[in-house]
């Protein structure tokens, strides 16, 4: 298992939505491995495979309800039921959280590292988790869904907070949990 560089907001990989996963061999395997470890590391609740510079649709994630981490692949959302607010962070984004709204309740589908399919219904944290993630495969980010001028101000924290021409960084576990909401 190894740490991977998490990209930054402005690396291009974060605007090209993912491939679908066609080949469930040991590759992507390693590739769940690697970035468990770097969500771990980073003290973040959720990574998606663009994050670490991979085009395809998989992501990792730890819902804080005791079952540990655990990886989607091939991800869709549907029916979406009613919305909420809630201060997200991003670790492609880091130091910064702004309200963000999405539907409370959504169906989930997805495929595990076999290639079985699953469904259920999702909220809290799990359906926002979730639908963060998903975005990030479609070669979206959080800050797309915020207010313009939450967006603005929140552009502004990071400039500040991150070293120009800064592209990625390498989380060395001094986080903590610190970052529980940044997915
Ligand atoms: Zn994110």
């Amino acid at each position: 298992m190894s740490i991977m560089p998490i990209r930054l907001l402005g690396d291009p990989v974060l605007r090209e939505p993912g491939a679908v996963v066609t080949d469930f061999g040991p590759d992507l395997e390693r590739l769940v491995d690697d970035m468990i470890e770097t969500m771990e590391a980073a003290g973040g609740a959720g990574l998606a495979a663009p994050q670490v510079g991979v085009q395809l649709r998989v992501f990792v994630y730890d819902a804080n309800d005791g079952a540990g981490p655990r990886a989607v692949v091939n991800p869709s959302v549907s029916d979406p039921e009613g919305s909420g607010i809630y201060d997200e962070g991003c670790l492609s984004v880091p130091g910064v959280f702004v309200d963000i709204e999405r539907p409370e309740a959504v169906t989930v589908r997805w495929q595990d590292l076999d290639a079985g399919w699953h469904e259920e219904r999702a909220d809290g944290f799990y359906a926002r988790v979730f639908q963060h993630e998903m975005d990030h495969c479609d070669g979206r980010v959080f800050l797309d869904r915020a207010e313009r001028r939450a967006r603005k101000d929140a552009l502004r924290r990071f400039r500040e907070l991150v070293a120009p021409g800064q592209t990625s960084y390498v989380p060395d576990g001094s986080a903590g949990r610190a970052r529980e909401r940044a997915l």
